[in-house]
């Protein structure tokens, strides 16, 4: 009997893990970052990897690292012969989280303006104004 495991992004890139014998294999799936990790300019991304047992013995592998972006859909399945295992499936769908002010943390719903940088980092008018007025004190000194 063929055992796999297909695990695809949007219905193109996919990747399959065949399974050998009575071997066995562990997934693992990264959460991407949450919000306050993408402030500190880490990009949203998926990394599958796990274990291979094979006769007592364990194997590292690391089988998919893609960098996400909103609404990508992840999806995990099991296959026996072809055909589709029922209850197997997982699917993940890819939602940004909020974005906030990288200083004082605020959410852009909570701020009139939110002014993004290159790497997920984002300030407020309220910090904009705040730091202003600290380097026209610095300028007086
Ligand atoms: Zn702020």
């Amino acid at each position: 009997m063929k055992r796999q495991i297909q695990v695809s992004i949007n219905n193109e890139e996919s990747v399959v893990i065949d399974l050998v014998g009575d071997e066995s294999v562990s997934v693992d799936i990264t959460d991407p970052p949450s919000s306050l990790e993408l402030c500190k300019g880490q990009k949203p991304f998926i990394k599958i990897d796990g274990l291979r047992w094979r006769d007592g013995e364990h194997f590292h592998l690391s089988w998919f690292e893609k960098e996400l972006t909103v609404d990508d859909c992840i999806v995990i399945q099991y296959k026996e012969s072809d055909e589709l295992a029922s209850g197997t499936i997982k699917e993940i769908k890819y939602d940004q989280p909020e974005e906030k002010c990288s200083f004082c943390h605020k959410k852009k719903s909570e701020v009139d303006l939110l002014i993004s940088g290159p790497t997920y980092n984002y300030i407020c008018d309220a910090c904009v104004v705040l730091s202003h007025n600290l380097i026209q004190e610095k300028i007086k000194d």
